[in-house]
């Protein structure tokens, strides 16, 4: 991918123009038309950073879900891995072992086809998470930086310096009047997606299960086991391109892994030709009991029992929720 001409690339997909005598990268379809010999084009923002470009301050692309690039099988599976936060814990030789290569071949490739080592792109895609998370939320920097990901407040502020050119501070001054979402209580954040959901059919035809799940006004709401303790997550639909995803937990630690969660659960990293017909349940456990039990008691009786005996009562829960799903228990 890497090296072809900017107009061929934007055909294989979202692609990020950076301009030589700027320094600044921008998405696709932003204001600025520089001369094509001053533009250069990449498959990932992260790569345009690595190259010492930042962030265009109109069109901000780092509120971009974040894009899948063309390229091989191998670089397609590291982005998507990446993404679903395969580097947060782990190192690039663990990468490499999981996808069957060495560690060197696998940095080339990258190199060559994206532009950027696969670490580069587990930090950038961390630190546009926080970035989100300045422009969303009223979340302390102390913190945020903890939620998106980062061991400690020094690497937060270099990371951002790095790829933002500013501090988190000088970063949250700068967003926008509408950027900060305002909700009753809850931690908002934005999921960004591309192409077209189609909200109000999903919320149609998920069946929610009761006292555990519901569906209110266009808001679905369910209740989340983190780590013991409990969560309760609200999503709905914010505007084209957006879902508004709110969450109510203990403590923001696993933040990250939520939203990536919360994502998966409405198929939103899913190509839009096969995008989910109904909301998918927190983990496949859940999955397999909640079908199991609606294919032998359509009525939704023995379901409804079984969360009511099994799971966690949780009282002063909103919107008719009441329990968290029984947790790995069979109902044998
Ligand atoms: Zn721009």
């Amino acid at each position: 991918v890497s090296g072809a001409p900017a107009q061929d690339l934007n055909e294989a997909g979202p692609i990020f123009a950076a301009v030589l005598t700027t320094g600044i990268y921008c998405r696709p379809g932003c204001g600025a038309k520089p001369l094509p010999t001053n533009k250069v084009g990449y498959p990932l923002a992260a790569a345009a950073e690595a190259d010492g470009f930042r962030a265009c301050f109109h069109c901000r692309p780092y509120r971009m879900a974040p894009p899948l690039p063309q390229g091989s099988d191998l670089t397609c599976r590291t982005v998507a891995l990446i993404l679903d936060g395969e580097l947060d814990d782990g190192s690039e030789n663990g990468l490499a072992h999981r996808l069957g290569v060495s560690t060197r071949h696998l940095r080339r490739r990258c190199l060559a086809e994206l532009g950027v080592t696969p670490n580069d792109l587990a930090r950038s895609v961390r630190a546009h998470f926080a970035r989100r998370l300045l422009d969303d939320t009223d979340l302390p920097i102390s913190d945020l930086a903890f939620a998106a990901g980062f061991t400690s407040i020094r690497q937060f502020n270099r990371e951002m310096q790095r790829v933002f050119h500013g501090t988190p501070q000088d970063l949250r001054r700068r967003r926008r009047a509408g950027d900060r979402l305002v909700t009753d209580g809850g931690l908002a954040i934005r999921l960004p997606y591309d192409g077209e959901l189609r909200w109000r059919d999903l919320l149609d035809h998920t069946r929610p299960t009761p006292g555990v799940e519901s569906i209110r006004a266009g808001v679905y709401r369910r209740t989340i086991d983190v780590r013991g303790t409990v969560g309760v997550l609200e999503m709905s639909h914010l505007e084209s391109g957006a879902v508004q995803l709110v969450l109510h937990l203990p403590h923001w630690e696993e933040l990250v892994h939520l939203v990536r969660r919360a994502r998966r659960l409405i198929g939103l990293d899913e190509p839009e030709a096969n995008r989910l017909g109904a909301i998918r349940s927190w983990t496949n456990h859940e999955h397999a009991l909640k079908t199991r039990l609606n294919h032998e008691d359509p009525t939704g009786y023995r379901l409804r029992q079984y969360v009511a005996t099994d799971g966690l009562h949780v009282p002063g829960l909103p919107a008719g929720l009441t329990h968290l799903f029984p947790i790995g228990a069979t109902t044998d």
